[in-house]
């Protein structure tokens, strides 16, 4: 589905000098390398702060807990989304509220959400699924009428940008109270190990996160709050600034590849190719068709049995599994998600895709499609 080490043979050089440049500066942990990353992080999002962490899925968490929100409050978030997102509203006793995403962008829907909200509801997470922007805007309008945080999840969409209807624009992770991200290795800003980070314009917000992520200390040994220790290292920050000025050309290799299938299969009536909102950039993190004719299952064997890697993301939604199930769940609530675990398929992307590749998937899945 990615290709790490072709990447990485690219930038070998580079990469391994700053690796051996932290390992002899002994400064492992919070070193210049990760302040350095963090500053140039907030330059390219354009936003206020970034507090580096351990991985996406804490930075969901602390990001929550960072709002202060009290056990039973409901934090309503998309069914169709890799569990990391629910978990942590769990984990932190608040009650996730799961609801159905559109069919077309994969993002969370808009009527759902409304109807989802009761006076227990705090917080929206939309999640930025595939790569590109759920609709912020209306997400925005619901969260001001009913005094609501929002979070994004971005760890999968960072880079992508959001176009207001006033014409002005901002980058993923920056439009709602917070947002948040990973740097697992086959996101589009990968490391080579964990990481995440979580971004706000709130200074207040940003100070409270900075003595979360380091066990609740705003002063040496005074543990004010309850805290948890989540850091990025110096070795993968020294990674991501090598990685940060490439990110906007491993962008566009993305959206290459992605025009290119979205080309080969216009004219298949069994494929539906991915919808850009016309709202948001899409930098295709996964490039996900969904396949009408019942084949789906089969064209995932057919593909294997042809070296092609392919992915179902996600087989179950998250209303239907064991651990997040729940009563107040109806399936008719459920139309798109239900329907999007028989049919979405992921084709490999990343940035390392060549002509011959592309030309070879998608004939072998035009092939077995219009059979
Ligand atoms: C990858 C991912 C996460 C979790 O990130 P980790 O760094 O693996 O903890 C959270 N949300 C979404 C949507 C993701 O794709």
């Amino acid at each position: 589905m990615v290709d790490l080490k072709g990447q990485y043979t690219k930038i070998e050089k580079q990469i391994d000098e700053k690796v051996l440049e932290v390992l002899k500066s002994t400064a492992y942990i919070n070193g210049p390398e990760v302040h350095a990353f963090q500053k140039e992080l907030e330059e390219y999002l354009g936003v206020k702060n970034v507090i580096p962490c351990a991985n996406g899925t804490d930075a969901l968490q602390i990001a929550i807990m960072g709002l202060g929100l009290k056990p039973g409050d409901e934090v309503i978030t998309a069914d169709f989304t890799f569990a990391a997102t629910v978990e942590v509203i769990g984990l932190l006793n608040l009650t996730p509220v799961l609801v159905d995403v559109e069919k077309d962008s994969f993002n969370i829907n808009i009527d759902a959400i409304k109807k989802a909200i009761t006076p227990k509801t705090k917080a929206i997470v939309p999640v930025h699924l595939y790569g590109q922007c759920a609709n912020m805007e209306a997400v925005l309008e619901i969260a001001k009428e009913h005094n609501l945080f929002v979070i994004e999840d971005t760890a999968q969409a960072i880079g992508s940008s959001y176009t207001f209807k006033d014409g002005s624009s901002k980058k993923a992770g920056t439009i709602g109270h917070v947002g948040t991200t990973s740097f697992f290795p086959s996101k589009n800003l990968g490391c080579y190990g964990d990481g995440g980070a979580i971004f706000t314009n709130d200074d207040d917000l940003a100070h409270i996160i900075r003595g979360m992520v380091n066990h609740g200390m705003y002063k040496r040994y005074y543990h004010d709050v309850v805290g948890v220790n989540s850091r990025l290292d110096s070795i993968q920050a020294a990674i991501l600034r090598v990685k940060l000025p490439l990110l906007n050309g491993y962008c566009e290799a993305r959206q290459k590849s992605a025009a290119f299938y979205t080309n080969a299969f216009s004219s298949n009536k069994n494929i539906v190719t991915p919808a850009v909102s016309d709202y948001t950039t899409h930098v295709f993190h996964q490039y996900t068709l969904q396949i009408l004719n019942g084949k789906r299952d089969e064209l995932h064997q057919h593909l294997l049995d042809n070296g092609i890697p392919n992915a179902i993301y996600y087989p179950v939604p998250l209303h239907s599994q064991k651990a997040y199930a729940d009563e107040r769940y109806n399936e008719a609530d459920f139309v798109a998600t239900n329907e999007l675990k028989n049919t979405v398929i992921s084709l490999p992307m990343h940035t390392e895709l060549d002509k011959e590749q592309l030309e070879f998937i998608t004939k072998t899945v035009n092939d077995f499609i219009n059979k």
